[in-house]
């Protein structure tokens, strides 16, 4: 009987620790699972980075070799708008709203108004 509890109480305390380590495996799961979110996210938006890059690459050398680059002003000689659009950089000359494409590759990167200049 005495030999019995001293094999009982050597088990319990022998399963104390798996115990406790079995207990924070959910925990350690959410951890990993939480790396793994985090790190599709920031792989996610690494992906976009490059994509916003290449088209401002692409932009920027349309804008160079477009005829209606104003090279002196940053301003295309075509686009323009009545209105002041807020997300863009645009300067009123005579009465319209004229794009600093200089700062706005992206414009130039989708514009279908792009025309080569002659040489
Ligand atoms: S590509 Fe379009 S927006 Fe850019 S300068 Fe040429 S006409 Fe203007």
């Amino acid at each position: 009987m005495l030999k019995e509890n001293i094999l009982q109480r050597i088990i319990q305390v022998s399963i104390k620790p798996v115990k406790r380590r079995t207990a924070s495996i959910p925990s350690i799961i959410k951890d990993i699972k939480s790396v793994i979110k985090r790190r599709d996210r920031e792989d996610y938006l690494a992906d976009i980075a490059a994509i916003l890059a290449n088209i401002m690459l692409m932009g920027k050398e349309k804008t160079i070799k477009c005829q209606y680059y104003d090279i002196t002003t940053g301003l295309c000689k075509l686009l323009k708008f009545d209105i002041q659009i807020p997300t863009l950089y645009t300067i009123n000359v005579d009465g319209v709203w004229r794009v600093r494409v200089d700062k706005h590759p992206e414009i130039c990167a989708t514009c279908p108004y792009w025309k080569g200049k002659s040489s």
